[in-house]
């Protein structure tokens, strides 16, 4: 069932994205249910798929709990963690004892794990998140480059297997702040602007970001005999995204559907795999 189709795993992602928030209760799902937990600088995640894999719960809450990979603010994770948790389990009619988590690469594993501890929940699945991506799809010389809030993160595989990682501080909210500079408006409205502006004037005013973005990724897979990119994170839902990426890397360019939610389908399939 896993490594996944790149047909098939934008078919999951449109599945999660109509699931979006939805607290309608569910069928009972046919066999166990595996949970994915997400904890981003930007968001957090919760992702159930059923015993197929097939999504059957997604929910979503931006919140800033998370920077840089590290848990700034442990309460407020653990009382967004407990919501989710609780939408899920009540939309679903079950109760969840396990969990796969994950985090950004060079980070500690336990900012996230400790969160599933104070929900009572095991570990079913870790890894860093473009591992994640890495294990979900049948890659080969791949880049995978996750744009999240925070960072930009790079895994790359080579048969099947993430042979290097790394993340540097440059992310969506970086866009955020230009375009809070540039419009003279506080960061909140300049992010909604980002997402429902005129998408060529917000990519012209990104893109210098987006070339910095360009650079990491060319230092991070400086060496390594890599074929095409596969862009993830929520930042590559702004359109154009994958145009800057291919321009300044020279690269062909592999895009999901939705973006924002590749690593939490990856992260929650991870349990899957471990049966
Ligand atoms: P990190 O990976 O850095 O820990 P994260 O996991 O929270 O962060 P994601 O959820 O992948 O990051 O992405 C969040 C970022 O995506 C935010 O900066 C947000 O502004 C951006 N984003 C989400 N939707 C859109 C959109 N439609 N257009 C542009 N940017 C978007």
């Amino acid at each position: 069932m896993i490594p996944l189709s790149w047909p098939e795993t934008n078919r999951r992602l449109e599945r999660a994205a109509a699931l979006l928030n939805d607290d309608r209760p569910a069928p009972a799902p046919a066999g166990p249910c595996h949970l994915g937990i997400d904890l981003g600088t930007a968001d957090v995640v919760f992702m159930a798929l059923d015993a197929r894999g097939e999504p059957v719960s997604c929910f979503l809450e931006w919140t800033e709990v998370v920077r840089d990979g590290v848990v700034v603010d442990f309460a407020g994770a653990v009382e967004v963690a407990r919501r989710l948790l609780r939408r899920t389990e009540e939309r679903l009619g079950l109760s969840f004892r396990r969990a796969s988590t994950s985090y950004p690469p060079g980070t500690d594993p336990k900012l996230s794990t400790y969160i599933l501890d104070r929900l009572g929940l095991e570990v079913a699945g870790l890894a860093d998140e473009p591992s994640c991506v890495a294990r979900l799809l049948e890659l080969e010389r791949t880049a995978v480059v996750d744009v999240g809030g925070g960072t930009t993160g790079t895994a790359v595989v080579r048969g099947g297997r993430v042979v290097f990682s790394g993340d540097l501080p440059t992310g969506g909210r970086h866009i955020t702040l230009v375009l809070a500079g540039h419009y003279g408006i506080p960061p909140e409205e300049a992010e909604l602007r980002k997402r429902t502006g005129d998408p060529a004037e917000i990519l012209r005013l990104a893109r210098p970001t987006l070339e910095r973005m360009c650079e990491i990724v060319a230092g991070h897979i400086r060496g390594h005999d890599v074929r095409e990119l596969l862009l993830t994170g929520g930042t590559c839902c702004l359109p154009g995204v994958d145009r800057v990426f291919a321009e300044v890397l020279g690269l062909p360019v592999r895009l999901p559907g939705q973006p924002l939610l590749l690593t939490p389908l990856a992260i929650a399939a991870l349990g899957l795999a471990a049966g």
